[in-house]
C-alpha cells in the first residue's frame, strides 16, 4: 500500500478511476460538444487551459446564475471555483445585468469616455484611497501596464517579484527561484528573452532578501499579491508589510499591490483591510461583476511622475492601453457592480459563510488526523497537503500535487461541487448558502472516509 498525504494512494487511485467512469456515463450532450469541438479549436478548446481541469472531457455549461451554473446535461452545480475569482460576486448579478441591458441600447465602444468613467474613478479612490486610475481590458493587461508606467516613471529597469507569484500573463513575472538562483520558466510558450535580466525575484517573507535585492536601487515596482494565492496560499508573517513597505519606500521603488484575488479580503481589499500604502493598486476579474474590465491606480505623487514621463516621451505611441479598454459596457458593469453588489452586506455574509467553510474542513482534517491545514484570506478558503501552512512560494510548491488535487476536484464534481482546478482555492459568493456550504464538507468528509490510509 502507498500513502501519500495521509491517503491510501491505491485506493485514491480506485476512486479516481470509479469518478472518471461515472463522469462519462452521464454527460452524453458534454461529450458530443467535446467530439465537435475537437473539429475546429485547437486543442478542442476555446483556451487551451479549458483542458487542465479534472474531467476526463469538457464539461458545458448551460447557465450560470448567483452561486449555481446547470450543464448541458441538466446537471446543477454549487459553484465554489465561481470562474477562478471573475465571478466571485455570483454568476450575472442581476444590478450587473440590469446596467448591461440598458447600455446595450446605448453603445459598447466608442473610444471615448461615458459618463460612467469619472464616477467608477471616484469610487476606486475612495475604496482603496489611490486618487489617480486608468483601466484596461484584464488584470494581465494592468500589470503590464502598471510595470511600463513604473519604469518610466522611475527611470529605473528592474521589477522585483516574490517567487511562486503569479499575476497573469506578464513575460516579466516568470521567473522562479530555484535552489536561490533566478529560473526562466521553462513552460513559457515562444519567449526568446532573458527575463532575468530585468526580473529580480525573491522569497515571500524574507525581508533580509528583500532588502538585499532592493539595495542597488534599480528596482522600478516590487509587483506582488499582500498574500500570494496562486501556489496554494501564503499569508505574509505578522509585520512583514510594515517591514517591506518602509524597505521599498527607503530604496526608492513603487510597490504595486494585485489584489485581483485578495480583495476577498474586504470591500477596500487586504490593502484597506490592513492598512497598506501601496503607490499602485492593481484590481481585475471581478471588478466588473464578471465583464472583461480591469484598472489600476497611483499614488497622488506616482501619479505625477507617470504624466510627467508621458509629457517628456516623444510623440508616438506609449505600448499602454488597447483599443477596446474603457469601453462603456465595462464601465457600466463596473459602475453597478461598485454601486450594488461588492457592498459591505455581501462580503458580510461571504465571511460568516467562508468561516463555517473553513472550520468545518479543518474538523474533518483533524478527525482522520491528515497532515493537512487550511488557509483563509476572507472569502477565499484553500486546504493545502501540509500540517502548517507554508511561508512562501518554494515551501508551497513543494506540497502542491496536481494528481491528488484532480482525484478530489472530480470526486466533489459528481456529487455537484466545483472548487478551482490547479490548487484547492474555494470562493463563496453572496448567493452560496449555509446548506451549500455544509454539503462541501460533507462531501469531502465521505472522499477522505473512502481514501484515508
Ligand atoms: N493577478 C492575479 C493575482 C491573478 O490571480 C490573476 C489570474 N489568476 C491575474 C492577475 C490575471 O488575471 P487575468 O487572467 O484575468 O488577466
Amino acid at each position: 500500500m502507498t500513502h501519500r498525504h495521509g491517503l491510501n494512494w491505491d485506493k485514491a487511485q480506485a476512486v479516481l478511476q470509479r469518478e472518471r467512469s461515472a463522469f462519462a456515463a452521464k454527460m452524453p450532450r458534454s461529450r458530443d460538444l467535446s467530439a465537435q469541438a475537437g473539429q475546429h479549436l485547437l486543442f478542442g478548446v476555446p483556451m487551451h487551459w479549458m483542458n487542465d481541469w479534472s474531467t476526463p472531457f469538457s464539461l458545458y455549461v448551460e447557465a450560470a446564475k448567483g452561486a449555481r451554473f446547470r450543464d448541458v446535461d441538466g446537471h446543477e452545480y454549487v459553484d465554489f471555483c465561481l470562474g477562478d475569482t471573475g465571478a466571485m460576486f455570483g454568476h450575472a448579478p442581476e444590478p450587473v445585468g440590469r446596467a448591461l441591458a440598458a447600455q446595450a441600447q446605448k453603445g459598447f465602444t466608442t473610444m471615448l469616455p461615458s459618463e460612467d468613467a469619472p464616477w467608477v474613478a471616484s469610487e476606486l479612490a475612495r475604496r482603496f484611497g489611490l486618487p489617480y486610475w486608468q483601466f484596461a481590458m484584464t488584470a494581465s493587461d494592468a500589470n503590464r501596464f502598471v510595470i511600463r508606467w513604473a519604469r518610466a516613471a522611475t527611470g529605473r529597469s528592474k521589477v522585483l517579484i516574490f517567487n511562486g507569484c503569479y499575476h497573469g500573463t506578464v513575460d516579466d513575472v516568470f521567473v522562479d527561484l530555484i535552489d536561490g538562483a533566478p529560473v526562466q520558466r521553462d513552460s513559457l510558450l515562444g519567449q526568446v528573452y532573458d527575463l532575468k535580466q530585468y526580473t529580480k525575484v525573491v522569497e515571500f517573507n524574507d525581508l533580509a532578501a528583500l532588502e538585499a535585492a532592493l539595495q542597488d536601487g534599480d528596482v522600478a515596482c516590487v509587483l506582488a499579491e499582500p498574500a500570494l494565492t496562486n501556489i496554494g496560499m501564503v499569508l505574509p508573517d505578522p509585520g512583514y508589510w510594515e517591514a517591506a513597505q518602509a524597505l521599498i519606500r527607503r530604496h526608492g521603488s513603487q510597490l504595486a499591490i494585485d489584489e485581483t484575488h485578495t480583495i476577498s479580503t474586504g470591500v477596500g481589499g487586504y490593502t484597506r483591510a490592513f492598512g497598506l500604502q501601496p503607490d499602485i493598486f492593481v484590481i481585475g476579474k471581478p471588478i466588473g461583476g464578471g465583464v472583461p474590465c480591469a484598472a489600476y491606480g497611483f499614488s497622488a505623487e506616482l501619479a505625477q511622475r507617470v504624466q510627467a514621463a508621458k509629457r517628456s516621451a516623444p510623440p508616438g505611441h506609449s505600448g499602454i492601453g488597447t483599443t477596446l479598454t474603457a469601453n462603456m459596457l465595462s464601465m457600466a458593469a463596473m459602475r453597478a457592480n461598485l454601486a450594488e453588489v461588492m457592498t459591505e452586506a455581501a462580503y458580510a455574509h461571504m465571511f460568516q459563510l467562508a468561516e463555517r467553510l473553513a472550520s468545518g474542513l479543518r474538523e474533518v482534517i483533524a478527525r482522520y488526523q491528515l497532515p493537512w491545514c487550511v488557509t483563509q484570506v476572507g472569502a477565499r478558503t484553500e486546504f493545502q497537503f501540509c500540517t502548517t501552512p507554508p511561508r512562501n512560494g518554494s515551501e508551497a510548491a513543494q506540497i502542491l500535487d496536481s494528481e491528488l488535487e484532480q482525484i478530489i476536484h472530480l470526486y466533489l464534481l459528481n456529487r455537484g461541487q466545483l472548487i478551482t482546478p490547479f490548487h484547492n482555492m474555494i470562493l463563496v459568493c453572496p448567493d452560496t448558502t449555509a446548506t451549500d456550504v455544509y454539503k462541501l464538507i460533507s462531501c469531502f468528509a465521505d472522499f477522505v472516509a473512502e481514501t484515508v490510509a
